[in-house]
């Protein structure tokens, strides 16, 4: 028997570890495109950004785990296309050169996602797109005190890099269009405060603004953080079902009973929410590698774990368990000192029909099971 895992971040690395944790003895190929052993992202907007931690600690796990462990991991290639019928894949180096052909018996896909693009960044200025340990290494020697940085969409990795930029003294303004950063998750409620806090830290927010040519021209580092891309290529070809995802069942399989897909790729039937969501978090980049590890080898376990995230700003820290969904909620209960900019520690609570949706606490880790086991509560 022989496992394939396609893609070398959080999930796929997650994944082999299971596979052996699971007992399973057979041969176990990583096939990355980056050239460095599979990291974790979070560190790269954060501690890493900020000189705090070094790379090293993102690290999955080290040289010797892979050899010790019997995981071919095969860095610097790239996957390019994958034949369900026949049970074999093609790749090559990154850079390009020869490809070889491969056989497995199951496919993990872990490809993940790209940063979106955007077009007038890309004509004006340099702009980083922060993903990648190279994009990290760039934006810290681009963010010194005095530098004029723009940073483009008010989201979870741009919010990050403001209060890393800021706490490198750069001055810094935000583009964002719509009128609260980060409302499309948190709601105008809770995205108001995460505006106050960054203008107490200096930001130039600018809400409801789109950044214009000037702005990106004269400014000294762009950072484009607009969203993320699933790396659904591969799945394409391989005639694979995708719909703004891979498109997975409740188990993590794909449309072909040998392939399974998990982490930022993937777009899953939730068996408790009921609906498909494709989550972009570390948290499910590791426990859906782990269901799919079990599922691989014959397992039959469903994903039911609720999405879960957290984020550092400033002296801020933040944990969000569940998700809202499409519909939207009723109302949402904020209890504590909503003062985040003076340490205020605060407790979110988001409501639909009496029952919990999605709860967050904001500095108040005493508090992280209660918020935790609120929801799908009756409140
Ligand atoms: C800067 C930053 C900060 C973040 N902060 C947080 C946070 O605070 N909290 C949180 O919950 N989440 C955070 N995230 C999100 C989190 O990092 C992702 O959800 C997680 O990395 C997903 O893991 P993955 O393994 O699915 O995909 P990825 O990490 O994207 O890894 C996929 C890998 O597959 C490789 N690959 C793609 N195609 C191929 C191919 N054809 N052949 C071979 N290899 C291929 C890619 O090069 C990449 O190395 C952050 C992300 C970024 C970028």
């Amino acid at each position: 028997m022989s496992i394939a895992i396609v893609g070398g971040g959080l999930a796929a690395a997650t994944a082999a570890a299971e596979l052996r944790e699971r007992g399973y003895d057979d041969d176990v190929v990583i096939y990355s495109s980056e050239d460095h052993l599979p990291y974790e992202r979070p560190p790269l907007s954060k501690d890493v950004l900020l000189g705090k931690k070094d790379i090293d600690s993102a690290i999955v796990h080290d040289e010797a785990w892979y050899t010790a462990n019997r995981v071919r991991l095969e860095r610097g290639v790239t996957v390019t296309s994958i034949d369900p019928a026949a049970h074999t894949l093609r790749a090559e180096p990154t850079g390009g050169g020869e490809s070889t052909e491969h056989g497995y018996d199951r496919l993990l896909l872990a490809t993940g996602a790209t940063a979106r693009r955007f077009d007038l960044a890309d004509r004006v200025a340099d702009p980083i797109y922060l993903r990648t340990v190279e994009d990290n290494r760039r934006l810290r020697s681009a963010l010194r005190p005095g530098a004029k940085a723009v940073i483009v969409g008010g989201g979870w990795i741009g919010l990050e890099v403001a209060s890393a930029a800021r706490q490198k003294d750069a001055e810094v303004t935000v583009y964002e269009r719509a009128d609260l950063p980060l409302v499309a998750v948190l709601g105008p409620e809770v995205a108001r405060l995460f505006a106050d806090l960054h203008r107490a830290h200096g930001v130039d927010l600018r809400l409801g603004t789109a950044v214009d040519e000037a702005a990106l021209a004269a400014a000294d580092v762009v950072v484009v953080g607009i969203g993320a891309i699933p790396s659904t290529q591969l799945a394409e070809q391989a005639g694979l079902a995708v719909d703004r995802g891979v498109l997975v069942d409740e188990q993590l399989r794909t449309s072909d009973p040998d392939i399974f897909a998990v982490g930022d790729v993937a777009n899953h039937q939730h068996p408790v929410l009921g609906r498909r969501v494709r989550v972009e978090h570390w948290d499910t980049a590791i426990e859906q590698a782990k269901v799919a590890a079990h599922n691989l080898i014959g397992g039959g376990e469903p994903y039911t774990h609720l999405p879960y995230f957290f984020t550092d700003q400033y002296d801020l820290g933040m944990e969000y368990f569940g998700s809202v969904g499409p519909e939207g909620y009723d109302r949402v209960d904020i209890e504590g000192d909503t003062d985040v900019a003076n340490g205020g520690a605060f407790r979110a609570y988001w409501v639909k029909g009496g029952t919990v949706l999605a709860a967050m606490h904001a500095n108040d880790w005493d508090a992280s099971d209660v918020v935790r086991d609120s929801v799908g509560a009756k409140r």
